[in-house]
């Protein structure tokens, strides 16, 4: 019979998989982006990604467990993903909202792991692996948030205006800089 704690050792092996795959992902990322805050935004998510890795190391000894990797098979697929769609717009104006689309799905399945191992810590009763797991979701929901605003502030309406050519019909909204959100987290 396997234990809540098994199960939560074997996610944990899973995400740190995961987490290392990404420092040597988004490096690559960094060099595609042509847009300079989004260069920053992945070069700044990159500098989190290794302390992630580091605060996982940490959650391992808070179980009184050896550090152990998994293969993330979800991770090692999206980062297939974010390499065909990378070169499928690279030179293109599309390119930083594509890098933006495939990021963010690396985001939302981190985001999921990390709140499921969260709740896990919880119901384990381990009050520290708690306060490192929930420290990494805080800096995923971040970095997609970040995401989500460099989509809306520039990179959306520069890969419709450079593939598009009626100004007429634009619907980006470039004196507000921004597109209106509304009812979106
Ligand atoms: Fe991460
Ligand atoms: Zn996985
Ligand atoms: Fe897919
Ligand atoms: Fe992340």
């Amino acid at each position: 019979m396997r234990t809540l704690e098994q199960l939560f050792l074997d996610e944990l092996a899973d995400i740190n998989d995961a987490e290392h795959r990404l420092t040597r992902a988004l490096p690559k990322m960094v060099r595609l982006a042509t847009n300079d805050q989004l260069r920053e935004a992945f070069q700044g998510h990159l500098d989190e990604t290794e302390q992630q890795v580091k605060r996982l190391n940490g959650v391992f000894e808070a179980f009184g467990k050896k550090a152990r990797a998994k293969k993330c098979e979800a991770i090692a697929g999206l980062i297939k993903e974010a390499d065909e769609i990378a070169s499928d717009n690279k030179d293109c104006p599309t390119i930083n909202a594509a890098l933006i689309s495939a990021a963010q799905k690396i985001e939302h399945y981190e985001i999921a792991s990390y709140g499921c191992l969260v709740e896990w810590a919880e119901q384990l009763g381990n009050d520290e692996a708690v306060e490192l797991l929930q420290a990494t979701l805080d800096e995923e929901k971040s970095a997609d948030k970040t995401l989500t605003g460099l989509a809306r502030q520039c990179c959306n309406a520069d890969a419709e205006d450079g593939s598009v050519d009626n100004g007429e019909e634009r619907r980006t909204h470039k004196g507000r800089g921004m597109r209106p959100a509304r009812s979106r987290n």
